[in-house]
Formats: structure tokens, sequence, C-alpha cells
């Protein structure tokens, strides 16, 4: 009745018939009024809601769903703009899809599935994206191997279910990033992080800048196309590491002013120079992935940010993230809090951060804000 997308399965008195796991399902109150509608999960979290209204469950629904989603985008000037051709199109909770992730690259769309549920209609879903699309979406490439197995353990394949294609070269603010979903991490480009980019190229212009966990590098790219002196990018994965190599060049930046560099962070940051750099990035892959890694996750957040606030530069400033969903802001702040305290610095928030509006946060589901940024000035 408060509307929250999630029934645990200790809410739930009796189940009428044997509902399979993907299975859609009607849920009662005690007095028996209808709730909502949702898909049958494993675990705990007993069912993923979509519904609040009783209505039929087929194909033009979950285009409606989509065609939703679509208009959201539209609304806030991401769909139909020239300066950027790269966002996310399904949120999960944010769209009222618990359990589905669907992000666009131009003229290619990558679906991934969180939930059985989701997963057994994704042709029916990736049909529904290239309607929506007027056709400009030729690609659906579903990448949910990963999530459903770390959902049920089960193994599924990756692939396409409309045309063949898995690479793509965007724009996003006017940058050009190449894409490769089939390859890349996650879904093949971190989208949430483009409002945090344009950011930092509002900070960048003569600082000597390290994009430490810098994947692609998104924030690399922004901070020399702002006039950054320097620009160091850093990840453990040499994949990324080339791409972001090609990413510098393909936006025309003189090799003499980046470097792009594969090295675990706290290697790097242990033998680097106290002071070589004045602006720092560092934006970790999420390091709890359930309540019960929270707290060494906390701990990672706090070693990883003591390190760069002990050698960053006196006057730098330090744009720091989590995406780990089970760590909220006030738990992130403590932690930065104590790495301060570590470090030994004077240091003041000057901004918040969050992510884009393509990444909608259900006002019933706060869980949804996962991305959590600060930015620091360290005197
Ligand atoms: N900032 C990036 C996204 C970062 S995702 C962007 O805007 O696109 C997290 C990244 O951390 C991944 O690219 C992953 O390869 C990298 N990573 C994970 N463990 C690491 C480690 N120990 N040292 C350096 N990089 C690491």
């Amino acid at each position: 009745m408060r509307f929250h997308p999630w029934i645990f399965s200790g809410a739930i008195e009796k189940t009428i018939g044997k509902p399979a796991e993907g299975d859609i399902v009607e849920c009662f109150s005690s007095t028996g009024s209808y709730l909502a509608t949702g898909h049958c999960m494993p675990g705990s979290l007993a069912v993923k809601l979509f519904g609040f209204k009783r209505q039929k469950i087929n194909t033009a629904f979950w285009q409606s769903k989509i065609n939703a989603a679509w208009q959201v985008r539209k609304s806030v000037g991401i769909i139909g703009n020239s300066r950027t051709n790269a966002y996310r199109l399904v949120h999960n909770e944010g769209d009222s899809l618990p359990g589905l992730i669907v992000d666009i690259y131009g003229g290619m769309a990558v679906l991934q599935a969180h939930s059985t549920g989701m997963h057994d209609i994704r042709q029916t879903l990736a049909d529904a994206i290239v309607v929506a699309s007027k056709g400009k979406i030729s690609s659906v490439y579903d990448k949910s191997a990963e999530s459903i197995y770390k959902m049920t353990g089960r193994n599924v394949e990756n692939g396409f279910l409309v045309g063949d294609t898995g690479t793509f070269d965007i724009i996003e603010n006017g940058h050009h990033f190449h894409v490769d979903a089939v390859a890349g991490q996650k879904t093949g480009f971190f989208l949430d992080q483009r409002d945090n980019r344009e950011l930092l190229a509002h900070y960048s212009k003569d600082r000597n800048v390290l994009n430490m966990f810098g994947y692609t590098g998104g924030f690399s790219v922004y901070a020399a196309a702002a006039g950054a002196k320097i620009v160091h990018t850093v990840d453990s994965s040499a994949p990324a590491v080339a791409i972001a190599e090609n990413n510098m060049k393909m936006n025309g930046f003189d090799k003499s002013e980046y470097a792009c560099i594969t090295a675990d962070a706290r290697k790097y940051i242990d033998a680097m120079e106290s002071g070589m750099y004045d602006l720092i990035v560092l934006d970790p892959p999420a390091y709890a992935k359930n309540v019960a890694s929270r707290n060494q996750a906390l701990k990672g957040y706090r070693t990883i940010n003591a390190m760069a606030l002990e050698k960053i530069k006196s006057g730098g400033i330090l744009f720091t993230f989590s995406c780990s969903q089970v760590v909220d802001r006030q738990m992130f702040t403590s932690a930065v809090t104590a790495a301060a305290i570590d470090a030994g610095r004077q240091v003041r928030i000057i901004q918040h951060l969050s992510q884009p509006a393509d990444h909608p946060v259900n006002i019933f589901h706060q869980e949804g804000e996962y991305l959590k940024g600060l930015v620091l000035l360290v005197d």
C-alpha cells in the first residue's frame, strides 16, 4: 500500500497454487483486496512488483512500460539530444520494472535481466525497445549471463535478440567513446557518471589529474578537453585501459599530456609521489555486493580514500564515489571522514553527487540511489 516494489517471504500468509520462479503473480491483502502484480523470485525477496493496477499482463503491457521509460528520457532532454546518444532507458525499480536494466548506445541496446521473470520475457522486451525507438535501435544484445548466475546460480548465455551490432562509437556531451557491449564490463560503459564527468571538467583546467579506477577513460576525456595539464588514467583491467587510450586518441589529445596505465589502485597510489596530482577521481567497483560484506566494504573505502588524501597536493580536489547499493550516503560519508582523520588532512565537502536523470530513483524505493559521491577540497 506504500508502493514499495518488493515483497519479502515473511509477509506472505499463504500462496495459492504453486508459482515457480519467474511466474507472474498477483498479491492480495489479508482482507482479500488486490495490492499489486509482480514476478515470483526464489529467495527471501519473494516478489518484485511491476504493477499496482490490476490488468492483463501481455505484450501490450510491456510495450506501454517501455514506451513510458522512453517518454521520461525524452522529457528530460536525454533522447533527441545532439550531444549525447548513450543513456539508460530502463533503470530497474526507478522505472517500475524491477529486475530490468536497458542501456542504449546509439543504435544498439544492451539488456540485462536481474530476475528470471524479466529474463523469460527478454524477446518481448527487445521487440518493444525497437518499436519504442521507431526502428532507430536495430540491435538488442542480451547480457544477462552474469546477473542471472549471481541471482539464481543458473547458467544462461548472452546473445543477440535483435540484429548483431555489439560495439558502437557513442557521443556523450560531445565527447567520443568506443563502447564494446560484448567484451566490456557491465553493459559496456558507465553511463551513470555522465553528469559528474561534466562537473569534473569544470575543475580540470591546468590541473594534474589522476583518474583512478578509470575504466575506459570517461572522466579522463572530459578533463583533457577542459584543459588539464596532465591526465593519468589507471585501471587494473588491461582491455579497459587499451580502450581508454583509444578514446583519448579519438578525441584528439596529444600523447605527451596523458598516460593510460594498467595497475592496481593501492599499489599505484602507494608508489606515487606526494603532491603529484591536484585533482583525483576515485570511482572503485562496488566493494559491497550485499549487507554481509558491508563492513569490509566500508574499510575498503576508508583505506583507499585515506591513501589518496595523504598524497593529494595541498589545495587539491578529490572526487570520491561509492556505487555499492547497501552503503548509504551517511555510511559513505563516515568512511571518508575516517579517511580524512587517518590522513591527517583538513577536508571540506564542496559538493554532493549522485546519479543522473536517466537513472531515476523511485521515491518508494530509495535503495535505488546507489551512486554516491563527494567533491572534497583538501587543504
Ligand atoms: N570511473 C569509470 C568506472 C569505474 S568502474 C568510468 O567513469 O567509466 C570500476 C573500475 O575499477 C573497473 O574498470 C575495474 O576494472 C577497476 N578496478 C577494479 N579493481 C581495481 C583495482 N584493484 N585497481 C585498479 N582498478 C580496479
